[in-house]
């Protein structure tokens, strides 16, 4: 046993690191009081539509909301109603964040889940294709319902990029949207066949991005925004996140009161200058635990970690370490850790179609899941604060390999 004590992350030494600047940002609003749309929240998503590359960012109060105003903007621009029907379907990963799938249920579809590969945790293109070609024959627990696919709602999961060439010719040919959750992929390249490289988020018809701040690019609270070239779902997300309207008196559809903050745009804009160097060190890190326990069976990596080349035409910008322990080990693995001081997460301990607010609210494709609910059993993940030492990542690999030794 050991006092020392290794947390995930360690907000206040990132804080620290750019404190001059956070700490001008917030003085700055201090001055101007503008707190509601105020320059920073422009400045802000003229960067991010800049550093993601397309032609428009809208900033919102979260990553969530990012996803519930694109669909619902979806649904007035596609359909010309406020919500999509219980039996329009969304096709996106059990495996991810509960916010995925609850801001479609939030915008009136039903998810239809499609089991992930293992092997980088994102969904799975050879079973969107299948059951795109099966459909309607997939089991659903809703019968006698004209179920129709809309859409995809890819996940680029811990920060590696879905196989985004191939779910775009995908959408072209059934014509659906995508609409990326990027809230864990800040700064993640895809790379197209032709060699060109694009920011996912810049991918699809829109992406979202979450500013939470435990995020590759945190926040001081909740936020999030919305990527796209599309100017008609611009005019619209514009006006739900703002109570519906051009203006207050002038209301069209059922808004929300879902803005970015003046004071969140304004440290985000200071933190947006680190985020690459962030990025590259979480690298470095997941290099050093790669080196240290490549050889150990009963641990599978993550495929190969580093930006170039790029493995599977996706970088990776870690927002998650996550190694599968194998043989029903990981809980042991992971107390073991914790009694030498070492933090680990189980990222995600349950696959959406287990939970009950999905269960009799989704359609599984093939019935279940089954990579799904292997991995919820297996994964773990490890710390990647971009801003420890060496020394502090190599005393986790140490104390992994003592666990396996003993
Ligand atoms: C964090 C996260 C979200 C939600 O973002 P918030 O800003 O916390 O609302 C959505 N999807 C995924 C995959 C996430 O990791």
């Amino acid at each position: 046993m050991t006092n020392k004590h290794i947390p995930m992350l360690d907000l206040k030494s990132e804080y620290l690191y750019m404190k001059s600047d956070i700490d001008a940002a917030i003085a700055a609003c201090l001055e101007h009081q503008q707190w509601i749309l105020g320059p920073e929240v422009r400045e802000f998503e003229e960067k991010i539509a800049e550093y993601i590359g397309v032609k428009h960012c809208i900033g919102t109060s979260s990553g969530t909301d990012a996803l519930v105003l694109v669909l619902r903007a979806l649904a007035i621009k596609t359909k010309g109603e406020e919500y999509f029907n219980r039996n329009d379907l969304i096709i996106t990963t059990p495996f991810t964040f509960t916010a995925t799938g609850d801001a479609i249920l939030r915008a009136g579809a039903t998810p239809l889940f499609v089991d992930i590969d293992p092997a980088t945790y994102n969904i799975d293109l050879k079973q969107i294709r299948s059951c795109l070609e099966s459909f309607p024959h997939g089991l659903s627990p809703i019968a006698h319902c004209p179920f129709r696919i809309l859409g995809i709602l890819p996940v680029h999961l811990y920060g590696r990029s879905c196989q985004m060439d191939e779910i775009m010719s995908i959408a072209h040919e059934y014509g659906l949207f995508v609409v990326e959750d990027c809230a864990q992929a800040f700064g993640t390249e895809w790379q197209k066949a032709n060699g060109e490289r694009q920011k996912v988020g810049s991918i699809g018809t829109a992406g979202c991005l979450s500013f939470f701040p435990s995020k590759n690019l945190g926040g001081f609270g909740d936020a999030g925004a919305i990527t796209t070239n599309d100017n008609k779902l611009v005019g619209l997300i514009r006006m739900l996140i703002k109570h519906g309207g051009k203006d207050k008196y002038n209301v069209a559809h059922i808004g929300y009161n879902a803005r970015l903050d003046t004071l969140h745009a304004a440290i985000l804009l200071a933190k947006l200058k680190y985020v690459d160097e962030f990025n590259i060190r979480r690298q470095y890190i997941v290099q050093l635990y790669t080196e240290g326990l490549k050889d150990i069976p009963g641990i599978v990596l993550p495929l190969a970690s580093c930006l170039s080349p790029i493995p599977n035409n996706s970088s990776h910008v870690f927002h998650q370490f996550t190694l599968r322990i194998l043989n029903g080990k990981r809980d042991a693995l992971q107390r073991y850790l914790k009694g030498s001081g070492i933090d680990s997460m189980i990222y995600y301990p349950v696959p959406l179609h287990k939970m009950k607010v999905f269960s009799g609210r989704c359609v599984l494709y093939g019935g279940q899941l089954v990579s799904s609910e292997i991995v919820v059993e297996e994964v773990l993940s490890l710390p990647v604060e971009p801003l420890y030492s060496e020394d502090l990542i190599i005393e986790v690999v140490k104390a992994i390999r003592e666990y396996y030794i003993n």
